[in-house]
């Protein structure tokens, strides 16, 4: 994309901004489509909104986003805010409006959510849906669930003004557009729901990373009603309020379509265009990327991989991986039934064309490799091109040690063991010093420790 007298300026204000990702979804959207308009982030401090807001008019930006927190505060320097951000009370995209020399606001937030659950394939209509939460985002959850036509929507909030005041809020809207019944409850009252099938919608900032393992309702009773639950965060990919739903047996869905949707609706009004289903979806594949990202451990038998695999998997709330479980499945037969079938190198053949396949298609997972994987050069090339890859050590006593009852190492079935494990881990080591990000010493067995240092 080529910048010009012609290119256009587009942003976010905000503060903090530094960890948004806002840009990659607009500056890809931007390369994708060729169109020159470059996305910046700008830290606005709460008494200069007003400046910024006509300063942005007075450069010519065509349009910004606008982030915590000052998305209720930029609607007082407007000069039009469309009707469902009047009604939600906030504005997350500023318009450009030549005619009326300012910017009019929208909120794109319930744009991208309504996109989200359209793709998921979740219909809101005649339902009974629980919102969890009565802030910002569990009022554009509601709006969204009256423009939807669902029957009844239960709010459900610690601090249950927050929910009436959502209730009251929505009497005006309710009166345009729909018949739907809204209920606020105190988030301890899940009994007061009668229905026993709904669509529940986490809106509260519990679970979010690093409280993985926090969630704000944890009553069995209630997650046997749901049987869609959406959770408004994304990172992790899966929050302790989706895994509950599962759990019980419904469908889950975090919200990172959420946010890629509000983006591109902004782009959209910004440069008056429809952004194609396919670069959409070029974009959500970058998106999980870069939010999920894989840690891949390799090292010798022994070295920890999956025990410190599996506590870094729970601590993180991601996905964990054997490969030797993943090929002994696919291939159905255990790791020495395959070494007796196709030897050393038959084995060695698999585990590449399982990393072939992994690329690309795993995301917000802890990988543990078998130990022989870095050794062709092929796989140490994919093995970094899939995640992280931290390369887990410990002295041959420590492995000796951790590893000498375990019959099902076919590469250790000799007279010495020991001086095999010797010999291997000498031969070995260059191949992992060589694919690996970070080498990360488990001699210790402190779990937290060596979490800390893969994770650091
Ligand atoms: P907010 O206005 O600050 O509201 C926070 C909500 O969480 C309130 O209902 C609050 O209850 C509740 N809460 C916080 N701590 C709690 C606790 N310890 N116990 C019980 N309830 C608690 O935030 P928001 O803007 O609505 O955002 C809510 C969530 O949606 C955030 O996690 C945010 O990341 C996510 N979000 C995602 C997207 C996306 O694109 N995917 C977009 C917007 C927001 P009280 O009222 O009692 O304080």
């Amino acid at each position: 994309m080529q910048i010009d007298g012609k290119s256009r300026l587009i942003g976010l204000m905000g503060n903090p901004v530094e960890h948004t990702l806002s840009p990659v979804i607009h500056n890809e959207i931007s390369r994708q489509m060729n169109i020159s308009s470059v996305y910046m982030p700008f830290r606005v401090e709460n008494d200069l909104v007003e400046n910024a807001v006509r300063g942005a008019y007075a450069l010519n930006v065509l349009g910004l986003n606008v982030t915590v927190p000052h998305k209720n505060a930029v609607m007082d320097y407007l000069v039009d805010v469309d009707d469902a951000a009047m009604h939600i009370g906030s504005v997350n995209t500023l318009v450009r409006d030549e005619g009326k020399q300012g910017y009019k606001g929208y909120n794109t937030d319930m744009l991208g959510l309504q996109r989200q659950i359209h793709d998921y394939g979740i219909s809101l209509s005649g339902q009974t849906v629980v919102v969890i939460g009565a802030g910002g985002a569990a009022k554009a959850v509601v709006y969204m669930c009256l423009l939807e036509g669902a029957n009844k929507v239960y709010i459900l909030n610690r601090t249950l003004s927050k929910a009436d005041e959502i209730v009251r809020a929505m009497s005006l809207v309710k009166q345009i557009h729909s018949s739907t019944s809204i209920i606020a409850l105190n988030i301890t009252d899940v009994s007061a729901i009668k229905e026993d099938s709904v669509i529940a919608f986490q809106a509260t900032s519990i679970g979010l990373y690093p409280n993985v393992n926090e969630v704000a309702i944890d009553s069995p009773a209630f997650y046997e009603k749901v049987k869609t639950g959406v959770d408004l965060i994304y990172t992790p990919a899966n929050t302790m309020f989706m895994k509950l739903v599962r759990e019980h047996g419904g469908r889950a869905y975090n919200s990172l379509k959420m946010l890629l949707y509000q983006g591109v609706a902004a782009y959209e009004l910004w440069h008056n265009i429809t952004v194609p289903q396919d670069i959409v979806e070029n974009i959500y594949d970058t998106l999980q990327q870069k939010v999920y990202t894989n840690y891949v451990l390799i090292g010798f038998m022994g070295s920890g991989k999956t025990t410190f695999g599996k506590a870094l998997a729970k601590e993180l709330g991601m996905d964990f991986l054997d490969t030797d479980e993943y090929i002994e499945k696919k291939e159905g037969k255990s790791i020495p039934q395959i070494f007796d079938a196709h030897g050393e190198s038959g084995f060695r053949e698999i585990e590449t064309q399982t990393l072939h396949q992994l690329k690309g298609h795993i995301h917000n997972t802890v990988i543990a490799t078998g130990g022989g994987m870095p050794l062709r050069d092929e796989n140490r090339v994919l093995l970094k091109e899939i995640g992280t890859v931290c390369y887990l050590t410990a002295t041959s006593e420590e492995i000796y040690d951790r590893i000498k009852d375990d019959t099902n190492r076919p590469l250790l079935q000799t007279d010495n063991p020991y001086e095999r494990i010797c010999t291997m881990m000498y031969d070995r080591k260059p191949h992992y010093l060589a694919a690996c990000d970070k080498i990360i010493d488990t001699g210790s067995n402190d779990v937290k420790k060596i979490i800390e240092e893969i994770v650091g």
